[in-house]
């Protein structure tokens, strides 16, 4: 019976632009508003239109920053940073040779702030006392968390406004302004171009840096992109950062690019207010079959609700500290590849497995129990299913041996601590011992699979990791399981044997891909999905970027629900002049 799914899922990696393409969707390209025809009258007529309003405009935009501002004192995202160094090969190419990663809950109560969880100072004020290295001067005051924020006290009396043009984001029309500074402001403030939607004039994507710089120092360019994720409220979901050759100064070049991605807005979704991590009383049957059960249970069965109930907590736990997705369509992709594993190796497991997405960036893939997890950051830049039946293969291994985890976790008190010690408590590593072991069962298991004839490609990601390992340490540590390469050993290590030879000049030899391009998260329920993004043929071998931080280019959309009507009642419709009593 050998009812495999591959087509299926084919279908589906291809139409996510897994091809050896750049899988970053297209900017959405800026239509005009206006007809071709008329443009003249049209134009002057538009522009006389704006110039009329636009002084109506910037209060209604400036109001909004100011309700936005004060939503975001009740939010607490989590905040995840990456950083690439780059440096230019000798073909000119920016390679990256060192990494950066931060990952915390923001806290703006007072001002952008962050509780870290990385061990790593946070994207605060502390994070430029105590880096060291070149950032530790260049980063902004407040780190990248400041970016959310155009500016904390954002007045029309400040700046200079001036209309560039109306502009889609997305299916969003959008009203492109220019702001500057004053002159004679000393306090830096935001300078560059401003995308304001045009029903309720929020600012969804601000793109520019501080001005005027300190002294002896500068602020960096970024690009931050808000989304439409609650009627009326569009929310940080991405800041881009790219400094080319910067000097600093000391004769030091500054050349970098960064993403911070936010996500786990609702709080409500993770239950955050539960005081039990379990609750295991639901109502009066339920009750009862449980106690049923527990009454039939032989000591086999009880070891094994044991073991689930660690499982269970364990996995709830991450998910509420917002580091997991919850359950979804991907997690069936997913556990489509692990049944065509199991069926084609006739194997029969007792209980059911389950295959979840962790949000984060760094490549990582571990297994608590039967509950098999893999990183946001592994699936986008892994290049085919047969290397992403790779990574499961190994995790399969670890569930088909029945590696132990620690199962004190069963016991919910353990799981009561801070969630920014969250690597400290939770940890799902195995023993070098049962790495190797399930290397081998990975192994026996792949070449019965479907995938058998198509383990060079899982190879070849493989070989580009290790060559990548020595400049990508962050990318690289696992948090919560075993890292896939370490100093002295790399995962499956012997599928690079049978592997072509990395060749980084050729288009047509993809081993990786491009760091965020292939699943989206919704930053509100963190809920995950394929990108639609359709292949895209490369131009050169430059554009492989295997591993490497793109810039975001979200499709914005309107949230459409019964009750946005309401909310964009205050709002005018269309072009109408906006009501300057508002
Ligand atoms: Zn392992």
């Amino acid at each position: 019976m050998r009812n495999l799914h591959s087509l299926v899922l084919a279908f589906l990696f291809v139409g996510a632009g897994i091809l050896p393409a750049s899988p970053q969707a297209a900017p959405a390209p800026s239509r005009p508003i206006l007809p071709a025809l008329g443009v003249a009258a049209q134009d002057s007529a538009a522009s006389q239109s704006s110039a009329a309003s636009l002084g109506d405009v910037i209060d209604r935009v400036v109001q909004r920053e100011h309700f936005f501002l004060a939503q975001m004192r009740h939010m607490h995202p989590m905040v995840e940073t990456y950083i690439q160094d780059l440096k230019t090969d000798r073909s000119d190419n920016p390679q990256p040779v060192k990494d950066h990663y931060f990952l915390g809950r923001l806290d703006m109560t007072d001002g952008p702030e962050d509780t870290s969880f990385t061990g790593q100072p946070g994207f605060g004020q502390r994070m430029l006392t105590k880096l060291t290295g070149v950032y530790s001067m260049h980063f902004l005051p407040l780190g990248f968390a400041q970016m959310v924020v155009l500016d904390t006290d954002f007045q029309k009396k400040y700046y200079n406004f001036s209309f560039v043009r109306r502009e889609f984001l997305g299916e969003v029309r959008c009203l492109v302004i220019d702001v500057e500074p004053r002159a004679g402001e000393k306090i830096p403030r935001f300078k560059g171009r401003i995308w304001v939607e045009d029903q309720e004039y929020n600012i969804v994507r601000f793109n520019g840096t501080y001005a005027p710089p300190p002294k002896f120092d500068f602020y960096f360019h970024f690009d931050s992109w808000r989304l439409n994720m609650r009627p009326g409220t569009w929310l940080p979901a991405y800041i881009y950062t790219e400094e080319q050759n910067l000097k600093t100064g000391l004769s030091k070049n500054l050349h970098f690019k960064a993403q911070t991605r936010l996500w786990g807005y609702d709080l409500k979704g993770l239950s955050r207010n539960e005081e039990f991590t379990q609750i295991v009383v639901d109502s009066p049957q339920s009750v009862k079959d449980q106690t049923e059960a527990a009454a039939d249970a032989t000591p086999v069965v009880a070891e094994r609700m044991w073991e689930r109930q660690a499982e269970d907590n364990a996995v709830d736990r991450i998910r509420k500290i917002g580091l997991l997705a919850p359950p979804g369509d991907l997690d069936k992709v997913l556990l489509t590849v692990v049944n065509n594993l199991l069926v084609t190796n006739n194997i029969d497991l007792q209980g059911d497995i389950r295959c979840r997405v962790l949000l984060t960036a760094p490549l990582e893939s571990f297994t608590i129990g039967h509950t098999i997890i893999i990183s946001r950051g592994l699936l986008d830049v892994l290049p085919d299913e047969a290397s992403l039946a790779m990574i499961l293969a190994h995790e399969l291994g670890h569930v088909v041996l029945a590696h132990r985890f620690d199962t004190k976790m069963a016991f919910n008190d353990r799981m009561f601590f801070p969630d920014e010690a969250s690597f400290q408590n939770l940890a799902f590593k195995h023993s070098e011992k049962e790495e190797e072991a399930a290397d081998a069962k990975a192994l026996e298991m792949l070449k019965n699979s479907p995938y058998k004839d198509k383990l060079g490609s899982a190879g070849l990601f493989l070989k580009a990791l290790q060559e990548k390992a020595p400049h990508l340490p962050n990318l690289l540590h696992s948090h919560l399981g075993n890292s896939i390469v370490d100093r002295k050993t790399i995962r499956m290590a012997s599928l690079m044997a049978s592997a072509p030879a990395l060749q980084d000049n050729r288009t047509d030899q993809i081993a990786a891909l491009p760091l965020g391009g292939r699943i989206k998260v919704d930053p509100w329920s963190d809920q995950v999905e394929l990108a639609k993004g359709k292949p895209v043929a490369l131009n050169s071998a430059r554009e492989k970027m295997p591993f490497e931080i793109t810039p975001p280019f979200p499709f914005l959309t309107r949230i459409s629900t019964p009750g946005a009507d309401k909310v964009a009642l205050t709002a005018p419709a269309g072009d109408q002049k906006p009501d300057p009593k508002q």
